[in-house]
């Protein structure tokens, strides 16, 4: 018995000391940092007293780290480990706009329409801590005096099937990382055909194609072509039992952009037209989320006046009013946007994935206000803020 306690005991040691000799072997100590006793959200499920190691610029181990680390330890207990937001939904028109999300913790954006040049420039800054990884999907595809054109840079339009695979070769000569659909008749817009040569094109190209809507039907045609994802939900009637069924049998996402649409409601004040109360806004959402359609956060700014950072939050405490559980709130603005949108390495605490996290001191599955209790943010292993 004392035997084999022993052996045990040199065998924990000898374990102990491989480890850490690998590592001290591979990398200098302030390159490490061990985070300890600390509740992590993994971007699916969470792990009470945990611990995580960052290696440079990665996720090394998560789990009881055995030994001491010679490098930055940080105690976790009480706190909350996360990865780093994704918002699904932006237009940034400079890196101003990229450091006002990374200093949020939103250290990925999605934008939906802008001008290609000043895109490409941007995304020169993905590998500095100080700004959020900027996607784009360059000019979104609308027709002249369409939806898009009214914002006082040049837009390339288009109206018949025939353009679009020139529309789409054109993106994809411009770097974009997937191509964005207008469908918005309160002015000119595309129709039909071409929506579905837009989105036959994108697929060709092996790029999605997201789509922004208005209306239900709208919505339910081109899901009917293939679109991948709607970055807005319909603002005008409520989903019947029918529509639900017909929306099971496709495979896409949605961005609801709650916050803005609720914002919109409001400026438009007395009602011009017909559109949805906040209620049966958010009981849209409800329906799509027990339908098994994965819900992506983002909040369009800086429409309307949201900003970049922290008024992700806001988008996040609507879908927990939605009826989300807090749990499936924070897959929206993580794990659900980077499996959505194809984006490797980040997005979830995994070993092997960039070290880009959040440390909350309160927990969000707790209380989403939580989200707003931030600690530390790192990019890529470093401090941003
Ligand atoms: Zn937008």
């Amino acid at each position: 018995m004392e035997r084999l306690s022993l052996i045990t005991m040199r065998l924990q040691l000898s374990l102990a000391s491989i480890i850490l000799c690998f590592f001290s072997s591979l990398i200098t100590a302030q390159d490490l940092t061990l985070i300890k006793n600390v509740t992590v959200f993994d971007g699916e499920r969470i792990m009470e007293n945990t611990s995580v190691f960052i290696e440079g610029n990665k996720i090394k181990a998560i789990g009881n780290i055995l030994g001491d680390v010679d490098g930055r330890l940080i105690d976790g207990t009480g706190k909350f480990l996360m990865p780093a937001m994704i918002n699904a939904h932006v237009h940034a028109w400079s890196p101003e706009s990229l450091k006002e999300a990374a200093d949020a913790g939103v250290l990925n954006v999605m934008d939906m329409h802008g001008i290609e040049r000043f895109q490409n420039q941007m995304k020169q800054l993905n590998d500095s801590t100080k700004y959020a990884n900027y996607y784009i999907a360059g000019a979104a595809a609308t027709v002249p005096e369409g939806h898009g054109t009214q914002y006082g840079f040049p837009t390339p339009t288009l109206t018949t099937p025939e353009e679009a695979k020139k529309f789409v070769a054109d993106r994809v000569a411009a770097n974009v990382d997937y191509v964005k659909i207008i469908v918005e008749p309160w002015k000119k817009t595309l129709n039909s055909e071409t929506v579905e040569a837009l989105i036959t094109e994108a697929h060709k190209a092996d790029k999605l194609a997201v789509v922004h809507v208005s209306r239900l039907d709208d919505a339910l045609m081109v899901l009917n072509h293939g679109a991948d994802a709607l970055v807005h939900i319909w603002w005008d009637k409520e989903l019947s039992a029918q529509d639900i069924e017909a929306l099971k049998r496709r495979d896409f996402f949605i961005i609801p952009t709650t916050l803005t649409t609720l914002k919109a409601f409001k400026s438009m004040g007395e009602k011009s037209w017909e559109y949805l109360s906040k209620e049966a806004l958010l009981n849209q959402i409800r329906m799509l989320h027990e339908a098994g359609i994965p819900i992506v956060a983002g909040t369009d700014p800086p429409n309307l006046g949201i900003n970049y950072g922290t008024d992700l939050y806001e988008e996040l405490r609507l879908l927990s009013e939605a009826g989300l559980s807090n749990l499936e709130v924070l897959k929206s603005a993580t794990s659900n946007a980077a499996i959505s949108f194809k984006i490797a390495k980040r997005g979830f605490v995994k070993p092997g994935y960039l070290a880009d996290l959040i440390l909350l001191d309160g927990s969000p599955v707790e209380n989403i206000n939580n989200i707003a209790s931030i600690n530390r943010i790192w990019k890529q292993g470093k401090i941003v803020k």
